[in-house]
């Protein structure tokens, strides 16, 4: 069988259970055997086959022996249609207990699943145009894109249809479904950076260059960036590609990840360690071995960085079109306020929400002549498009309420926290705020002004508790720079205190204007 001969020719991945199992069978075909594992329950899944689950955009959240599933839904640049936001609603409210998640992969998560009830959520999702393949697992993960592609004045190119080539090639694709491990691709020609391209496996991002005495809209290319417990920057490629070659560059960097990418060891196995070593001269000569040659870099058309934040009401790149940017505190909705939103873009606009990776969304294509009317709307008390400078830039991880690997519990309490500090500061400038309840950094915690990562620690008691340890300083302007920690830790009851004494030293000694970064 050609794993055994793969086992004898690799020993150390053959040490690897999840190499030995991925080999044995595609991750995919979990699709095939939903149908049987829903007819006859939770406990006829093999334990050594839950992970596999992943595939199809499932994880057992915690604990895992109840069996209940957090389903991850792929979208696609962020962008759902009237239909696709109902059916979405739908799911939430009949079978996940009304719990709809937006993910900083401007993805939807719902929980408290059983797998009794997959199918029919599976057949729902296919009929909506949408999937969960891609959406966890060592494969392609949701592709984030400009949250503004199509509408957005100062966007270089709209660049939804080269997103959307690239997530059909690798969508169900067996030939990428097996990479050493998670991979994460973004697709941007916002030349804000939007897409917060240094913290992605692959990026593509705005750029032109003079061809043949014609200048060309097309991408610059990073690779080798990613958070997790060994946060890397990715670095640039020396090379620009037309939008008709996305496909083949995306693909041909695939390929490189799946064939030389690390698999020894799960921590080790992340495009970044291989770009990391290769270094980028080394990592483009071999990709051009796969796709022949491509013209060097042209000129960058990025200027600074925006990190998903598009809050207000402002003019599209269409005459009389406008867009309005909402806050999502923490990216929590019930599937009622998903209608109401889905209801509100479908009177006002075209029916389309846009998802951005900051946990909010985007109500697209307003015409000036509904504006008014729209500004009027209820919900925008609830949930405003000019939210204030704490809860509006405040980023969440799932936490200890589902996730396995959670220390702490995390999204009520960046909630409370956040708007606890709107209550009692007023500050001029905003301060962007992550909490992550583990090192894994799915909220991003290291390119946050302020991060807050959850720990465990003894108090003075000795007892075992909630804690919190406090990074400053994170971006991903001029190339980016992690934050870094600040010395100590903070038991969870004290952390709004302590937060607030930072922030309050913070705006009286600050100058006007000036960030929590610059400070
Ligand atoms: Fe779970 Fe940790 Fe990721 Fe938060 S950062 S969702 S706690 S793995």
């Amino acid at each position: 069988m050609v794993y055994e001969k793969f086992w004898s020719e690799n020993p150390l991945i053959a040490k690897n259970k999840t190499e030995i199992w991925k080999l044995e069978k595609d991750g995919l075909k979990i699709f095939d055997d939903i149908p049987h594992y829903a007819a006859n329950g939770f406990d006829s899944i093999p334990k050594e086959k839950w992970d596999m689950f992943k595939w199809a955009g499932l994880y057992l959240q915690r604990p895992k022996e109840a069996g209940y599933w957090m389903m991850r839904v792929v979208i696609p640049g962020g962008i759902l249609t009237y239909d696709q936001q109902i059916t979405l609603a739908n799911i939430a409210k009949d079978y996940g207990r009304d719990v709809y998640d937006i993910t900083t992969r401007q993805a939807i998560q719902f929980h408290w699943l059983t797998i009794e009830q997959v199918p029919d959520i599976l057949n729902r999702l296919e009929k909506a145009g949408m999937t969960t393949a891609g959406a966890c697992g060592d494969i392609t993960r949701n592709i984030i894109g400009n949250a503004l592609a199509g509408i957005d004045p100062d966007e270089l190119f709209d660049t939804r249809e080269v997103l959307y080539d690239v997530f059909e090639y690798f969508r169900l694709n067996e030939d990428y479904s097996n990479l050493p491990r998670k991979y994460k691709m973004s697709i941007s020609a916002n030349i804000h950076n939007a897409s917060n391209a240094e913290i992605n496996c692959v990026s593509f991002n705005p750029a032109t260059k003079v061809i043949d005495g014609v200048t060309e809209v097309g991408f610059h290319v990073k690779v080798g960036g990613g958070l997790s417990s060994v946060p890397m920057l990715a670095e640039e490629l020396d090379l620009f590609i037309l939008p008709e070659k996305t496909v083949e560059v995306a693909a041909a960097i695939t390929t490189i990840f799946r064939d030389f990418g690390y698999r020894e060891k799960r921590h080790r196995s992340r495009l970044k360690f291989l770009v990391a070593d290769w270094g980028p001269e080394q990592f483009k000569e071999k990709l051009l071995e796969y796709t022949g040659p491509l013209p060097e870099k042209g000129e960058s058309a990025v200027k600074g960085w925006n990190a998903g934040y598009f809050y207000g009401i402002h003019k599209q790149k269409q005459d009389g079109m406008n867009y309005v940017g909402v806050n999502i505190p923490v990216g929590r909705l019930n599937p009622d306020e998903v209608i109401e939103f889905a209801e509100l873009a479908k009177k006002y606009g075209n029916g389309e929400i846009r998802n951005c990776n900051s946990q909010n969304l985007i109500i697209p294509n307003v015409p000036d002549a509904k504006l008014e009317e729209l500004k009027q709307e209820s919900i925008f008390e609830r949930f405003p498009y000019q939210p204030k400078k704490f809860i509006g830039y405040s980023v969440s991880c799932t936490g200890i309420e589902y996730c396995n690997l959670a220390l702490v519990e995390t999204k009520n309490r960046m909630r409370t926290i956040s708007e606890s500090l709107d209550k009692e500061i007023d500050l001029d400038v905003p301060v962007r705020m992550h909490m992550v309840g583990c090192p894994n950094n799915c909220g991003q915690r290291a390119i946050a002004e302020i991060g807050l990562q959850g720990i465990k620690m003894k108090n003075q008691d000795k007892k075992m508790v909630e804690a919190f340890e406090i990074y400053v300083g994170g971006t991903l302007n001029e190339g980016g720079k992690f934050n870094e920690k600040l010395k100590g830790k903070v038991e969870a009851e004290q952390l709004h205190h302590v937060l607030k004494e930072i922030i309050l030293f913070f705006k009286e000694t600050k100058l006007l204007s000036e960030t929590f970064l610059d400070f």
